[in-house]
This record gives C-alpha cells, structure tokens and sequence, in this order.
C-alpha cells in the first residue's frame, strides 16, 4: 500500500501515453505546440515494468490519457499486457473521442472497462473554435460506438470557458434527459504558456450551475453531496443521466485525492497543480534495480503534496496539461 503523510492511500495512477495529440484545445495546447522526441518517453516495455512496479505498491487502478492516448501505436495491445499485470484492477481512458469509432470495440476486447470524453461543446462551429481542429460529428460518432462496445458507464468531460462554451451548458446538461450517461463539467484551471487565458477565462462551479438551473429549473444534489471520484453528482428531474460537478479550483477535493501521475516522459508527478516530479525512466534506463525504483516511488509518494494553492497565485509551471495529462 503506498500511503502519504497525510494518511491518504494513493492507489490511482494516471498515465499519460503520450504528449501529442491530434486536436489543439485552446485552453490545453498552442497550435505551434513542440512536442518530445518519441525516443524520450516510456517505451511499451519501460511502461509495462513501471505499471508492475506501481501494480506491486498497490496500485489497482489506471486510467490512460494523454496528449491523446488513443493515438498511442499498438493501444490495445498495451492495454491487455497493463489488464494482464497482477494487481491491476480496472483500467479506463480519457481521450478526445475522436479515433473511438474505430477503436472503441478493439480496445474493449483488449479489456479496457470505461471512457471519458471530451465535448465541450454541441455546436459544430464553437467545436472547431475551441479543439481549433476536430468536428463534433465524429466525436459523437466515437461517444455512441463506445457505448455501443459497452466502454460504459460513458462519462463527457467539458472545461467550460468564458466566451467559448459558457452559453453551451445547458445543452450538453440537457444530454442527460436522454442519455445515461454523466455530463461533467470542468472548471478550467491555469498552467504554464496558458494560465493567463485560463484564470481570465475561468466558469466556476457556482455559475455553471446557475446556468444549467436558469435553463433547465432546479438541479438537485445526489447522494448528499458526497464526491464521485472528483465530481459532485447532480441530477435534473426525470433525467437517465447525471450531471457532475468538478471545481478542482473552487472547491478543491485534495483531502480525498488517491490519485498519482505518470507523465509519458516517465516522470511521477505527485499532485496535478503542483510541479513535485520524481524522474523514474532516467534511473530505469540507468541500470537502477526494481527494489531501487520502488523506493523512490514509496518515498515520495509519502511526500505527496497535501494540496494545490491556486488561492495564493501559486500556478503550476513545468508543465502543461498535455504533458501530465489531466
Ligand atoms: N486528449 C484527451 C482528452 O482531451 O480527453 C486526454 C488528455 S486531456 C489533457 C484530459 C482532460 O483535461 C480533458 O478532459 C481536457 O478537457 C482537460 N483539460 C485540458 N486542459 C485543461 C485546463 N487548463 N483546465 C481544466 N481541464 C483541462
Ligand atoms: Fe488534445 Fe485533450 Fe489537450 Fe484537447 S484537451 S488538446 S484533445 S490533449
């Protein structure tokens, strides 16, 4: 079990499968974005022997991002060797929706359980502003093949961003009437090159809300509240879906956080909007012994970060959220 000094239990890794990706969210990448070598991030075997190190620590769930992940080579084949490990439980992905037509039956075969995608939102010509390269006809077209390959429950994620999809919200709320699946939205949140545009820009919990209800009427909490995984669950009357609030930057959830990442470039970073990374593929490449990595890992996961500390300026730099991984 790998715990920190808080007592937490951290026992959810998100890798990130790569740094590039085949759209450019305003709020996540430049266009004229310089990704890495291909020769500096984890390797499938580098990858494969980290997870079984984190597998042994007692880490049993993953969930695989990116950049993009499903533009990762061989992805259903890494999925099964990571789903054949010893200790992992369930894996699922965050992806940008667009290759699932294609993808979403291999991959579930290859014993993915889930995905979360991206849609900000519904309307074809403030899709294009916002991903700057993607149509939401294939996206939709990806949502329902993995619904149909039954990738589900199906989650949307959308970070909603001033001037872009503020008016968008009651739309894709209005999703859940239909559909069973959770329509999350996302409070953007500043790092590095971006982090002007994302403070400037940024929706809050409280306002999302008040624009789903002026629409739509009351929005009742469920469960009393209580966190599924980072969301606050909702649901509108007679819906088949939920709606889920994560304000990562309003209401932050750090007391309940489980989770770790594993940047694509083999570095494990201990809170999103912190910049503590440990390097492990250098001293894998190194020579260094499975015993050793496991210590680095045990050490600092004990010295995760409690919390991020947007409230007093202090915005994540090293990294933008394509090179962690969301
Ligand atoms: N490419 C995949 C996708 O878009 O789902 C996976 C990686 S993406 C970095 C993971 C998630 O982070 C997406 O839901 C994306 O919308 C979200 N995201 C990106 N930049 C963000 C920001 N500045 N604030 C909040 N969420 C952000
Ligand atoms: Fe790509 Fe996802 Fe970032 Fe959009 S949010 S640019 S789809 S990595």
């Amino acid at each position: 079990m790998a715990i920190d000094r808080f007592g937490r239990n951290i026992h959810y890794l998100r890798v990130s499968l790569t740094d590039k990706c085949n759209l450019r969210c305003v709020y996540c990448m430049a266009e004229d974005m310089v990704f890495r070598p291909s020769a500096e991030l984890m390797q499938d075997d580098e990858l494969l022997t980290l997870v079984r190190l984190f597998a042994d620590l007692g880490f049993d769930k993953y969930r695989l991002t990116g950049g993009e992940p499903t533009i990762r080579p061989n992805l259903p084949v890494l999925v099964r060797a990571m789903k054949d490990t010893p200790g992992v439980r369930s894996i699922s992905m965050t992806t940008n929706g667009v290759l699932l037509p294609q993808m979403a039956e291999p991959l579930r075969q290859a014993g993915l359980e889930r995905v979360n995608v991206s849609v900000d939102t519904l309307d074809p010509v403030r899709f294009k502003r916002i991903t700057r390269w993607g149509s939401i006809d294939t996206v939709m077209d990806g949502i329902r093949a993995a619904e149909a390959a039954g990738l589900t429950p199906i989650k949307l994620n959308a970070v909603v961003v001033r001037g872009f999809n503020d008016e968008d919200v009651a739309d894709l709320a209005r999703l859940t009437y239909e559909h069973a699946w959770q329509v999350r939205f996302i409070e953007m949140m500043p790092f590095g090159d971006v982090a002007g545009f994302a403070q400037q820009q940024v929706v809050t919990d409280k306002e999302i809300r008040a624009r789903i209800e002026a629409a739509l009427g009351p929005l009742p909490l469920l469960d009393g509240g209580r966190l599924d995984g980072e969301a606050r669950l909702y649901q509108l009357p007679g819906a088949k879906g939920t709606i889920g609030l994560i304000s990562s930057v309003s209401v932050p959830f750090c007391a309940s956080c489980n989770r770790a990442r594993l940047t694509a470039d083999g570095v494990l970073r201990l809170c999103l909007l912190r910049d503590k990374e440990v390097n492990l593929l250098q001293p894998l490449r190194q020579g260094a012994t499975l015993d050793d990595l496991k210590q680095i890992i045990r050490d600092n996961i004990w010295e995760k970060p409690w919390g991020h500390a947007l409230a007093d300026q202090v915005i994540p730099v090293t990294r933008v959220m394509s090179q962690i991984g969301g």
